[in-house]
């Protein structure tokens, strides 16, 4: 009996030691630090704080900045801390025009007002209408317009720049 006792104890215990093992581990693991250089740069700081006031949101929004570009445009996901984070590319941030940036800005807050965030299948296209019909409403076509103008450009600009590298050895050869 006494022998049935402390094996419940020491279950008891046992359970007790792991609970608070998992319970401080998510405590100290190190927060989820947003990769890249946060962006401070006081044009970029306006035009999302007057995005953020017309949408109406209340969280904070920080914008990181990664060396060159991302696969895509920007990304917006919330860090541990429960701020919002807009992710993007230092080569966009430095190239793009204010009102590109509005409504890449834009766009990304739109993902993150519908609930978009964290969802894996973001580039759905529905979804990706919603998020500009929501820019549309937020800073205007023009500023969509802008945008996505940008983001071709960026691509053809890539386009040629591998071309011009596959044509220099002929050239040469010539
Ligand atoms: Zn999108």
């Amino acid at each position: 009996m006494l022998e049935a006792l402390k094996r419940v104890l020491l279950t008891f215990l046992l359970c007790l030691t792991l609970t608070l093992m998992f319970g401080l581990s998510f405590y100290y693991l190190p927060k989820n630090k947003p990769p890249g250089r946060e962006v401070k740069e006081e044009r970029v700081i306006n035009l999302v704080e007057s995005i953020r006031k017309k949408a109406k949101i209340s969280e904070k929004i920080k914008v990181f900045a990664l060396p060159g570009h991302l696969s895509v445009t920007a990304e917006i996901f919330r860090a541990k801390d429960n701020e919002i984070i807009i992710l993007t590319g230092e080569e966009l941030l430095g190239k793009w025009p204010d009102e590109a940036l509005k409504g890449l800005f834009a766009h990304e807050l739109a993902h993150f007002l519908l609930g978009h965030i964290g969802l894996v299948f973001k580039g759905n296209r529905d979804l990706e209408a919603e998020a500009d019909a929501e820019v549309i409403k937020l800073v205007g076509k023009d500023a969509l317009w802008s945008s996505l103008r940008n983001y071709m450009e960026d691509r053809i600009d890539r386009a040629e720049k591998v071309l011009q590298k596959k044509s220099k050895p002929s050239d040469k050869q010539q």
